[in-house]
């Protein structure tokens, strides 16, 4: 095992990897801008330090800083978290380069996953269902054409390099094609410097389901089942929960296996997310994430285990700590994202905390970086907690989230808080009855 780790990231992800290393006996360093001097992270830690500036770029994203960094503390291995730099290819490279451990997947499996084209076919060889659509890229207007007549509309066409929901246009009909194909192409090209697409089959009403697999890098993998990721505002995931309330028993240890199996093929080491699309029954790939991803905690609650844990011991080259068959649901969780956003417009609203409460009892957790006075900067993501709970069942889950969020306090700045308070009473979320598009439609009229 490890002696001593370094977090490249901070706010409540730092804090998590931090944590579950503390309980390990393994040492942890935690590193900084010149914004973050008196974040939660750099306190928690066994050290600290700064390596830049508040710029992303020159702090969290430099790679000659977090080296030097881990030259300096001794550490011995990266965790990345999520964001920043954990699903850079190159930093992985770098980072073996320099004789560190890379705690994640390799730099080729981060590389194939990266593109999405690359992740498609990859994935369809290995047996898992995908979206049909173009085999491969679309060069040109008149192929695009070609693969959608082909198909029927309406179709989304989507950048290769594509993340965040950026380079993703939609066309309805033959008419919309050409404007989605040249802002496709041209928005691919301004965020991710490459203009590759390809086309899909547009579905109307799916919910967003992904699989958590793991691996140990020798050729064995678990699924450790879906979360319902549905409720989301312009492509970004506000609430997650599992298992999905649409999904059986039997649908689970079938696409499971299927996730696990093609895992396992590639050899694939730590946590890793397989996305879907879920419409009538079927499961339909849309992208890997080759990382830990912000919602495993509602995946850690319902199967009692430390997914951090388990990545920290598969990168110290030690066995998995569970089978398959020691996998078993326990009731359900839920998981809301708490921003610092201004309502209704979702505006970033960072600032002074002049309040925090965090909410406890039974079957709660708050991840979160915060403290009273603390002082969020402007620069980053706008996340700030985690709230997740537990229940025997979906409603006994429910009423537990109602319940903490009305013990809940952050005050000082705004919040996406009463957001989760309004959506508790619908009786859509209520009975687990929403697809991908509902949220957006509902705060057409309710915000
Ligand atoms: P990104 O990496 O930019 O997040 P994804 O491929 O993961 O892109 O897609 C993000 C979201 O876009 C999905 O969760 C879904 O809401 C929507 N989406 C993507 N592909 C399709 C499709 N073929 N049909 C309908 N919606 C889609």
């Amino acid at each position: 095992m490890f002696n001593k780790i370094l977090i490249a990231n901070r706010g409540e992800i730092a804090l998590r990897v931090v944590r579950a290393a503390r309980e390990m006996g393994v040492a942890t360093v935690a590193v900084h801008s010149t914004a973050d001097a008196d974040a939660m992270h750099v306190r928690m830690a066994d050290e600290s330090i700064c390596i830049g500036p508040p710029s992303s770029a020159q702090s969290y994203l430099s790679f000659p800083a977090i080296i030097s960094a881990c030259e300096i503390s001794g550490a011995e291995a990266i965790h990345p978290g999520y964001g920043f730099l954990s699903e850079n290819a190159a930093f992985v490279q770098v980072v073996e380069d320099h004789g560190l451990t890379f705690i994640g997947p390799t730099a080729e499996h981060i590389r194939i996953m990266g593109d999405k084209i690359t992740a498609k076919e990859t994935m369809k060889k290995l047996g898992v269902p995908v979206v049909p659509g173009s085999d491969g890229g679309v060069p040109d207007l008149a192929a695009a054409r070609a693969v959608a007549d082909d198909m029927g509309y309406p179709v989304i066409v989507k950048a290769t390099a594509g993340g965040g929901g950026r380079g993703m246009k939609l066309a309805k009909t033959a008419a919309d094609l050409e404007t989605a194909f040249r802002t496709a192409r041209s928005e691919a090209k301004g965020a991710f410097g490459n203009d590759e697409v390809y086309i899909e089959k547009y579905l109307g009403r799916p919910r967003h389901i992904e699989v958590q697999v793991f691996g140990d890098g020798r050729g064995r993998a678990v699924h450790l089942g879906e979360r319902d990721c549905s409720l989301q505002r312009r492509h970004q995931k506000v609430l997650e929960e599992a298992p999905g309330p649409t999904i059986t028993p039997e649908m689970r240890a079938e696409i499971g296996r299927t996730c696990a199996e093609a895992v396992a093929r590639i050899g694939y080491s730590g946590a890793g997310t397989i996305e879907f699309l879920w419409e009538d029954g079927e499961f339909y790939f849309i992208e890997m994430n080759t990382r830990l991803q912000v919602e495993h905690p509602v995946t850690e609650a319902i199967f009692g285990v430390d997914l951090v844990r388990e990545q920290i011991r598969v990168a110290a080259g030690e066995e998995m700590s569970f089978r398959q068959e020691d996998l078993q649901v326990l009731g359900h969780a839920i998981e809301v994202r708490i921003n610092a956003e201004k309502l209704p417009s979702f505006s970033p609203s960072p600032g002074r905390i002049t309040q925090y409460h965090a909410p406890g009892g039974l079957g709660v957790r708050m991840d979160s970086a915060l403290y009273d006075g603390y002082r969020i900067p402007p620069y980053y993501d706008s996340l700030i907690g985690k709230l997740i709970v537990q229940g025997r069942d979906r409603p006994e889950a429910l009423a537990r989230l109602r319940r903490s969020l009305g013990e809940l306090i952050v005050d000082g700045i705004d919040t996406t808080i009463p957001l989760f308070r309004a959506l508790m009473e619908e009786p859509d979320i209520q009975r687990g009855d929403y697809t991908i598009h509902w949220l957006e439609k509902w705060l057409e009229t309710n915000l």
